[in-house]
């Protein structure tokens, strides 16, 4: 070590890493050295990516598409992104408005490094992914944290939107459905977004739909630009082929947008990977082309594990959990568990405390609220088998029954 030398850049003291990642590392770690630990952290479908995209991955290595490709995505994937977007969103998009890149992390955080100046703010609804502040920090941008109330479906009202914007804003960050909540706005609650936003011509939306399939109680999604044609101009759509084919691992992310930004993307895109994986691009290709009707038939299974899931958490006096609308997650508030004192005689003073105890003292990996912005709540991912739920249920009922007043 140097004296008086600091290596760091200053820019980190604003960010820790990943939460989700960080947590579910733990967690395997101690399961590969054989503790029975229940893994509900990092949100990531338990299905297997399908057959026909993993064929399509392998046919791909076979006829040698194994060098670098297009900087932002083949042209068939770009043109399979376009077609996509028209399909299921009726948004009109030219294939020079579309971009790939390493995961919708990788769409996101080219946005941001193309558009954010020092100081410029970034509005984001709470709770949030963990993500998205510290990515905005990375950018040396100010995340304006905008708490949501229960009462409204932790989703931001209009009023809310409108109060955090300032001439400095550059982005509002919207998530639906929302990771860590499952909240989904409806098209009443996106027009009034945008009715905001077109009184206030410099904000960009960026819009992460990754969880667009993953909609119960028959809710259809809809995404702002789609209710707000008027605000497609200055829309980046952020999606990817991770969480609707269960291809996390694949690391394929996409986004459509002005070109202009798009450009300025895959020129940063350029310096940092050159391009997204060549197998995997070829695989989500036949992810966007291939059959669909499977992911109906997961989003049914989630749906039932929803609902057993709520229900069982519901059960255990001290947590109470909303039903969310969408995505894998469920975000119970843990408020009546704070003040309490575990058997080995820890008071329990925040939700990661609280995370922490489920984790040592009964071997299930959570991810506390502080992480997501709102507490005292916790996120459970039920992306997991119906026994592991039920078992995870039954080891958290045990841990509270075991606190004391
Ligand atoms: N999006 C997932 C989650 O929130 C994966 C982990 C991550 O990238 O944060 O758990």
């Amino acid at each position: 070590m140097i004296a008086n030398v600091r290596l760091l850049a200053g820019r980190l003291d604003k960010i820790a890493p990943s939460a989700t990642v960080g947590i579910n590392s733990l967690a395997l770690k101690m399961k590969a050295a054989g503790e029975d630990v229940m893994i509900l952290a990092a949100g990531e479908p338990d299905f297997e990516t399908p057959d026909h995209i993993k064929q399509a991955a392998i046919d791909a290595i076979w006829r040698g598409e194994t060098r670098y490709t297009n900087v932002d995505g083949t042209m068939p994937l770009k043109q399979a992104v376009a077609a996509k977007f028209k399909r299921a969103n009726g948004l009109d998009y030219d294939v020079a408005q579309i971009t790939v890149s390493a995961g919708g992390k990788q769409v996101i955080s080219n946005a941001l490094i193309a558009t954010i100046n020092a100081g410029d703010e970034v509005v984001i609804p709470a709770p949030y992914w963990v993500s998205y502040p510290d990515l905005v920090s990375l950018c040396e941008g100010v995340p304006v944290i905008v708490p949501t109330q229960a009462v409204n479906g932790y989703k931001m009202t209009a009023q809310e939107l409108d109060r955090a914007i300032t001439p400095k804003t550059k982005w509002l960050i919207l998530n639906s459905p929302s990771n860590p909540t499952g909240a989904v706005y409806s098209q009443g609650e996106l027009k009034a977004l945008g009715e905001v936003l077109l009184r206030h011509p410099h904000v960009f939306v960026m819009t992460d739909d990754i969880y667009e399939p993953i909609v119960y109680d028959g809710l259809v999604f809809t995404t702002i630009a789609q209710v707000v044609p008027e605000l497609y101009e200055r829309t980046l759509v952020v999606n990817g082929v991770s969480k609707a084919y269960n291809m996390t691992g694949w690391r394929i992310g996409y986004g459509a947008g002005p070109q202009s930004l798009i450009k300025a993307m895959a020129g940063i895109q350029s310096h940092l990977t050159a391009c997204p994986c060549s197998i995997s691009q070829a695989a989500s290709l036949a992810a966007l082309t291939g059959p669909q009707d499977f992911i109906a038939r997961q989003r049914d299974v989630f749906c039932a594990r929803r609902d057993k899931i709520v229900a069982d958490l519901n059960a255990i006096e001290g947590i109470e959990c909303p039903l969310p609308q969408g995505a894998f997650y469920v975000y119970p508030s843990c408020g009546a568990l704070i003040g309490k004192q575990t058997p080995q005689g820890k008071v329990l003073q925040n939700d990661q405390d609280v995370v922490t105890y489920f984790l040592e003292a009964k071997k299930v990996a959570l991810v506390h609220g502080a992480a997501f912005g709102m507490s005292p709540c916790f996120r459970i991912s039920y992306a997991a088998a119906q026994e592991v739920l039920d078992e995870a249920c039954r080891r958290i009922a045990q841990a509270v029954a075991d606190l004391r007043a």
